[in-house]
C-alpha cells in the first residue's frame, strides 16, 4: 500500500509538494483552510530572480539557482497537464544602480560563478536606455540579469493544484487543521474541522501560519512551535496595455513586473506588522512614487488593483525544510519569505525525496528545522 500523506496548507509550497509526492506514488490529501493559492502564493509578484535576492554565493543561492533551473520544465509539464498559460516570461531583470558603490558591487556580480549562465552584464551610459527606453533618463547604470524570469503566480499555483488533482491528490478546501497528531515518536495524522484524519506522514506547509502549531519532539518531550511569522507585503498593479517595459525592473525598494495579460505589478512593502490585512494609502503612495522615479510612464497609467499578503518568515530569513527531528513521518516546508514562488519547484523535489526515501538531500542540509531547535535547547 503506498504511504498516505496529509499536507497542511494549499499554497504553492503545499500544492507543488503534493504534486511531487503523488508522482512518487503517495496517496496525498491537501487540507486548505480557505482556497488554494488564496494567501501569499496568490499575492506575490512572481519574480524568479535568484541573484537579486542573494548578497553572495552560498547555500541559499545554490538552492535558488537549482529551482530557477527547474522552471522551464515545470512550466512545460504543468502546461501539458492543465492547458494553463502561466505567463512564463524570460526577458530578464534590470537593476538600476545609483552611485559608485552600487556600480562596483554590481561589477563584482558579473564575476560570480553563475554570471555567464544568467547573462549578467553591467550596462552604463547610453546602453541603459538602449536596452530599456522606458527607464528614467537620470539612471546612468544598471545591472542586467538576462536569465531572470517571472510568472503569473496566481495561475501557477492553480496549475500546480490542478496538476496535483490530475495525479490523484485530494484537495480539500475550507477545512482548518487545528492539531498535528503525534503518538510515541510517530506522526499519525491531524485534527481538522474537529475530526481526526489519520495518515502515515504529515507535511506542515501552512505559510506564515506554520508557527501556530505545537510540534512534539518525541515521547515526553514538550512541543515546539516553528519560529515563523508574517511579513506583510503591499502591492498594486497598473495597466500594462500597451506594454510599458521589456524587462522586469528591480529598484532599491520597489520592483516592476510587466505581465502580458495586461497589468504591470508594482511591489512591494516589507512590514513586520503581524497579521494586519490592510492596504494603506501611505504604502500605495510610496510604491507609486518610487515606481515613477524608475519609469516615469507609470504615472500615466491607471491603477488597476491593490492588495497585500503575508510572507512566511523565520528569524534568519531562510526557508525551513525537511524532517522534524525526533518524530518519524513529520516534515516541514515553510518560511520561504520573499522567494516562495521561485523556490517551489526545488522545495517540492527535495522535500518529497525526504518523505519518499527517508534521506535528506545535501542541498537541504543548511535549511533543516534543527537549526532552531539546537539554538533553543
Ligand atoms: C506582496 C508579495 C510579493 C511577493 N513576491 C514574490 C516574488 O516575486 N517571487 C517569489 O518567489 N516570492 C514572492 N513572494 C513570497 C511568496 O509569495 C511566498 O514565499 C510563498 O507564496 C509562500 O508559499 P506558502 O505555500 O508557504 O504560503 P501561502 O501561500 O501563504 O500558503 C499557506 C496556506 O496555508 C493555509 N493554512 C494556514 N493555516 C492553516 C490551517 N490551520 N489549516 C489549513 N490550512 C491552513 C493558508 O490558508 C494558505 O493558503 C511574495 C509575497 C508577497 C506577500
Amino acid at each position: 500500500m503506498p504511504p498516505s500523506v496529509l499536507v497542511v496548507g494549499g499554497g504553492i509550497i503545499g500544492c507543488a509538494t503534493a504534486h511531487a509526492l503523488a508522482k512518487g506514488g503517495c496517496r496525498v490529501t491537501v487540507l486548505e483552510r480557505d482556497t488554494p493559492g488564496g494567501e501569499a502564493s496568490g499575492a506575490a509578484a512572481g519574480l524568479l530572480a535568484p541573484l537579486g535576492e542573494s548578497r553572495e554565493p552560498g547555500p541559499f543561492q545554490r538552492l535558488a539557482v537549482e529551482s530557477w533551473r527547474l522552471y522551464p520544465q515545470v512550466v512545460a509539464e504543468l502546461g501539458a497537464a492543465t492547458g494553463m498559460d502561466v505567463e512564463h516570461m524570460t526577458a530578464g531583470t534590470l537593476y538600476p544602480l545609483f552611485g559608485h558603490a552600487e556600480v562596483e558591487a554590481a561589477r563584482d556580480r558579473t564575476t560570480w560563478p553563475v554570471a555567464q549562465e544568467f547573462g549578467v552584464a553591467l550596462l552604463e551610459g547610453a546602453a541603459v536606455r538602449e536596452r530599456e527606453p522606458a527607464l528614467d533618463a537620470g539612471i546612468e547604470a544598471a545591472l542586467l540579469v538576462a536569465g531572470d524570469h517571472w510568472v503569473n503566480n496566481e495561475r501557477l499555483v492553480a496549475a500546480y493544484a490542478q496538476a496535483a488533482a490530475a495525479c490523484g491528490v485530494v484537495i480539500r478546501s475550507g477545512i482548518e487543521v487545528s492539531e498535528i497528531l503525534v503518538e510515541g515518536s510517530r506522526a499519525r495524522g491531524v485534527v481538522a474541522g474537529g475530526a481526526r484524519i489519520g495518515a502515515d506522514a504529515v507535511l506542515l506547509a501552512a505559510g506564515a501560519w506554520s508557527g501556530h502549531f505545537s510540534l512534539p519532539r518525541g515521547p515526553g518531550v514538550p512541543g515546539d512551535a516553528l519560529p515563523v511569522g508574517p511579513v506583510r507585503g503591499q502591492i498594486l498593479s497598473v495597466s500594462n496595455s500597451p506594454p510599458l517595459l521589456g524587462h522586469a525592473v528591480h529598484g532599491r525598494s520597489v520592483y516592476l513586473a510587466p505581465r502580458p495579460s495586461g497589468e504591470c505589478l508594482v511591489g512591494a512593502t516589507v512590514e513586520h506588522v503581524g497579521f494586519v490585512r490592510e492596504v494603506t494609502d501611505e504604502a500605495l503612495e510610496h510604491l507609486i512614487d518610487e515606481a515613477v522615479a524608475l519609469v516615469p510612464a507609470i504615472g500615466e497609467r491607471s491603477l488597476l488593483r491593490s492588495w497585500c499578503g503575508f510572507r512566511p518568515w523565520a528569524p534568519d530569513g531562510l526557508p525551513i525544510l525537511g524532517p522534524w527531528p525526533g518524530v518519524e513521518g513529520l516534515f516541514v516546508a515553510t518560511a520561504h519569505f520573499r522567494n516562495g514562488i521561485l523556490l517551489a519547484p526545488i522545495t517540492a523535489a527535495l522535500v518529497s525525496e525526504c518523505v519518499l526515501t527517508g534521506r535528506v538531500p545535501a542541498l537541504l542540509l543548511p535549511f533543516l528545522p534543527d537549526r532552531f531547535i539546537s539554538a533553543s535547547a
